[in-house]
């Protein structure tokens, strides 16, 4: 709100300023027109309203000169400084207005870009009230401790991340995820900052405040992908670097040549390469608005470019093309003295502090029995394997073949056989094995404890996971896209279980059994054969992948941070929709840019000529710079308005 504030007075002060100046201007000419006040009074208005408006300019340019730079701004204090000195005090004032007024209405524009993207954090209310015992006291939101209980009513929003203790409702994430149908959540159910509550009443214990919310970390994200500049602004940086002496070695030359020193003014007045400068970071600045108010996190302009030349994307299994929402749906036990429910048992012990889709499948079946799961010691995760855990003495090892293997555990030919039965239909096969200290990991287990390790599979758990609803509808618009793209699977599940999913999404080309390191080296071989990769996945296993692509894509990240570093795109939401979302907008944003760079060059230099022609006055010229920034700016504008499909 603060800062609402703020920012609403400097526009305040700016439109003073330029009021000023213009009631100056006015002045001047009306005396001179209907009062015939000699020139000397008329003049000094005139002077008075060229130094009040020009003085920020120059104070900029002799700042930019002590750094040995030559800016936009030097080239406008010369011209202005130069037609003062011929005694074109009125052009010289107006010239100057016609800057502000450009500024002023170019800063106008860009507000209301970033607005778009700010506008999260003012919708966090300034207080909340929170329980304390039997009472409810209203506190600033600043002052919200961890563990605060707070109390949300409907058309209220939450204003911090927490979870639900009491009551159940209704809420609408939009605002951070742009999926506009409220979702149902009740006790023991996170909630997150920025949304608000529809209908219901709740009472949320606050787990995350200030800086470490979602919206807080959602803002800070977007403030920085603001800094991080695109490649082409890059160029365009270094190119308007030597534009700016360029043209002041021209307006000399041209003034050498006809001794016109109105046409050398009017040159370096119409050359300033604003429109050009503004090309790029505007586009930017409203790609990254559009995106974020669909919950869709851009890592800045080089993130943006990348999106646009996307020609494969590669998609993670688990949690990305499937919902990851897995369930138990056999649990076969293998030796005698175990059954069903003690192998789900001691998976639960070793998934316990597992983050993984599959943990949460096995941690849900128990969860059906009210079974207490004991804490394992010792708990490893081995990506894209599984997990080892240790409890009491007893050694639990869960995941799949190649774990098993590690831990040299033999399969039976029966067990194999039931296990591929169950991939081929699409399913996720656990392999569940105990044994006590000496058997396990001791690398030569079979011949150190041969009973002991022929009774180490105790089970395998067979879980199915569903495909996204919109997997399909998302996969064939990538393909029908104006730009092909290709499309590939990798996954750490098995090859089975990876073609059975693949079959029915129609994709060709699969590679599965990775490992995190195996993702990361496929990913590197597409992009050695000149692919420009897009990798989605869901941060679990895949983060270094993702980071290794050309751009890395992070899905349903809402709530969980890990996988936020990693990725140069971040959607909070779980919609594969907004794939091929961002890779039109990263494509549109390039052709934007492109656009407002050609035509503020084609423009820049056509007026340059009319110039040196002398075609054209100061005044027309000042009006006509302006006039190209706006038109760059407006064509960025173009961005903000998200179409579903380009
Ligand atoms: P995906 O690439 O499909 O997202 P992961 O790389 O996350 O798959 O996992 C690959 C395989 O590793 C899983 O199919 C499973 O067999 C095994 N695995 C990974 N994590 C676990 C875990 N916590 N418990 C058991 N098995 C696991
Ligand atoms: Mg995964």
């Amino acid at each position: 709100m603060k800062q609402n504030n703020l920012r609403f007075i400097s526009r305040y002060k700016e439109a003073i300023h330029l009021s000023a100046v213009a009631i100056l201007l006015a002045l001047s000419w009306a005396l001179r027109q209907f009062f015939t006040l000699p020139e000397l009074v008329t003049n000094y208005l005139a002077l008075a309203a060229t130094i009040s408006g020009g003085y920020p300019i120059a104070v900029k340019a002799i700042k930019a000169l002590r750094e040995r730079e030559l800016i936009i701004d030097t080239l406008v204090t010369i011209a202005a400084v130069a037609a003062v000195a011929i005694g074109d005090y009125g052009e010289a004032g107006f010239v100057i207005f016609i800057l502000l007024l450009g500024e002023f209405l170019e800063g106008v524009t860009v507000a209301k870009t970033s607005q778009a993207i700010k506008g999260l954090a003012s919708l966090i209310p300034d207080t909340v009230k929170i329980r304390r015992g039997s009472e409810e006291v209203e506190i600033a939101t600043a002052a919200i401790k961890i563990g605060d209980l707070i109390v949300v009513r409907p058309g209220e929003h939450i204003a911090i991340d927490g979870v639900i203790v009491r009551g159940e409702g209704a809420i609408d994430q939009a605002l951070v995820t742009g999926e506009s149908t409220p979702v149902e959540r009740s006790a023991g159910d996170k909630v997150y900052s920025g949304t608000i509550l529809a209908t219901g009443a709740l009472e949320i214990e606050a787990t995350n405040v200030g800086e470490d919310t979602t919206v807080a970390k959602i803002e800070q994200m977007i403030t920085e992908a603001r800094t991080r500049k695109a490649p082409l602004e890059r160029i365009v940086d270094r190119f308007a670097k030597y534009f700016v002496p360029a043209v002041l070695v021209f307006a000399v030359i041209v003034y050498l040549l006809t001794f016109d020193i109105r046409r050398a003014i009017t040159i370096l007045i119409v050359a300033c390469p604003c429109a050009l400068v503004l090309g790029t970071p505007t586009a930017v600045v409203a790609a990254i608005g559009a995106a974020a108010r669909k919950g869709i996190l851009i890592k800045g302009g080089r993130a943006l470019e990348a999106a646009g030349k996307i020609t494969t994307v590669i998609f993670d299994k688990t949690g990305t093309l499937t919902n990851g929402l897995l369930k138990v749906v056999e649990v076969k036990p293998i030796c005698a003295e175990h059954d069903e429910k003690n192998v789900v048992e001691l998976t639960a012990i070793a998934e316990k502090l597992s983050e993984h889709p599959l943990a949460k499948a096995i941690l849900e079946k128990v969860a059906e029995w009210e079974y207490i799961v004991a804490s394992p010691d010792d708990f490893t995760v081995k990506q894209g394997q599984g997990v080892e855990v240790r409890n009491n003495d007893l050694h639990i090892v869960v995941g799949n073949r190649s774990l098993l293997a590690e831990n040299n555990i033999a399969l039976s030919e029966e067990i194999e056989a039931y296990m591929q039965g169950r991939e081929e239909r699409g399913e996720t096969v656990l392999i569940v094995a105990h044994s006590t200290e000496d058997c396990l990991g001791s690398g030569n287990g079979q011949d150190k404890n041969k009973d002991c390790c022929a009774k180490a599979v105790c089970g395998v758990i067979s879980l199915a996971d569903t495909i996204k609803a919109d997997a399909k509808a998302t996969l064939q618009i990538l393909r029908n896209r104006k730009k092909r793209t290709k499309i590939a699977l990798f996954t750490g599940d098995n090859a089975r279980t990876a073609s059975s999913i693949a079959a029915e999404l129609k994709i060709n080309v699969v590679a599965a059994e990775l490992l995190p390191a195996d993702k990361t080296r496929k990913v590197e071989e597409l992009i050695a054969a000149g692919e420009k990769t897009a990798m989605v996945g869901d941060g679990i296993n895949d983060a270094p992948a993702l980071a290794t692509a050309d751009l890395g894509i992070a899905m349903g990240t809402l709530g969980s941070d890990i996988t936020v570093q990693a990725s140069d795109v971040t959607i909070l939401h779980d919609d594969l929709a907004s794939v091929p979302q961002v890779l039109d907008l990263g494509r549109k944003a390039v052709w934007v840019i492109r656009e407002n760079i050609f035509f503020a060059l084609l423009f820049n230099s056509g007026m340059i000529g009319l110039a040196a022609l002398g075609l054209i006055s100061m005044v027309i010229a000042a009006i006509f710079h302006q006039i190209s920034s706006l038109i760059v700016i407006l064509n960025s504008m173009r961005l903000l308005v998200m179409r579903k499909r380009s």
